[in-house]
């Protein structure tokens, strides 16, 4: 039994900045992280794997550096690691995107039987949370999102119970297996890598699947099957706070200000 984590690399946002003429990310100098959601998506399968002695596989659609990602999860448990590379899959929107992953996937559960395909809820860069279910759309798996808990998963039944977090209240759902999980961040605390782990994933195999091993037809993947355009990127822009008094020397004073503001805005009534 197989289960599958799906893994992007991503710049690190908090040092990314945006080509005004371009409008896309200037990914050039940027160090490259895991997608922090996709930490989570891979523990959610190493737990399981602990669990109930599966295999898991981490698949990650990306330029040749993403290797570095690839490496971190076998450091972190994966048992094989398969990067999707090709100057083939590039420039790809999200349906571009999920066809390939979609098609690495079927071809996966050609040699073992797939339980589960976990994804983060969504990227820190793309950030739409459409690649998940564009996958389970594809592969026609059960599409559970933005879950917080695996409630209970009987692989005998071959079903699944999750919870999903939505705004201000829970969902238990439940579905047949195969299926697709997007998960949120407050489904696990992801472990750390041990250094023999590290070491062994240094110099281990990792996997790399190319178009022809995929066999896609080129106009319907990377740019040229990308229907998908970027007509502006930017920073909405804030108006600058007021500071109300020395909230650190003096909170009780600061308080107050704050009081009477929010009286005078009939913000709040006494
Ligand atoms: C015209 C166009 C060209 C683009 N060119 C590029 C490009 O050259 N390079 C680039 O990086 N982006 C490019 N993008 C952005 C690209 O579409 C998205 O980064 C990509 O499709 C994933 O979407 P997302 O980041 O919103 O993922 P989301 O849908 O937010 O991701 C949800 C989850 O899906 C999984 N997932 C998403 N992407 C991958 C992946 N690649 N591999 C494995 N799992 C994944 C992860 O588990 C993730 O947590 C382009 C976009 C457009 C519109």
């Amino acid at each position: 039994m197989l289960i599958v984590a799906c893994i992007k690399q991503v710049p690190d946002t908090t040092q990314v900045q945006i080509d005004p003429v371009t409008n896309t990310l200037v990914r050039e100098g940027i160090p490259f992280i895991m997608n922090p959601f996709d930490t989570h998506a891979l523990e959610e399968c190493l737990k399981l794997k602990d669990r109930f002695g599966c295999r898991v596989a981490a698949i990650s659609m990306g330029p040749p550096n993403a290797e570095a990602t690839m490496r971190k999860a076998l450091s972190l448990g994966a048992d094989e690691a398969i990067l999707l590379s090709d100057r083939a899959f590039g420039g790809a929107d999200t349906l571009a995107t999920s066809k390939v992953l979609a098609t690495a996937i079927a071809k996966l559960a050609e040699q073992d039987e797939i339980a589960l395909v976990i994804c983060g809820k969504q990227t820190i860069d793309g950030d739409t949370a459409q690649v998940g279910p564009g996958i389970a759309t594809r592969l026609g798996y059960s599409q559970l999102t933005l879950v917080d808990r695996i409630e209970e998963l009987d692989m005998q039944g071959r079903r699944i119970r999750v919870r999903r977090k939505l705004e201000g209240r829970h969902e238990i759902v439940e579905a047949p297996l195969p299926a697709l999980l997007t998960v949120v961040r407050e489904i696990n605390r992801p472990r750390y890598a041990k250094v023999p782990m590290r070491l062994m994933a240094g110099t281990a195999e990792i996997q790399l699947w190319n178009n022809q091993i995929l066999q896609l037809d080129a106009t319907t993947i990377g740019l040229k099957g990308s229907p998908t355009w970027v007509s502006r990127i930017f920073s909405p822009e804030r108006t600058t706070g007021e500071m109300l008094g020395d909230g650190i020397n003096d909170p009780v004073g600061a308080a107050g200000l704050l009081v009477d503001k929010l009286l005078e805005k009939e913000l709040l009534a006494l």
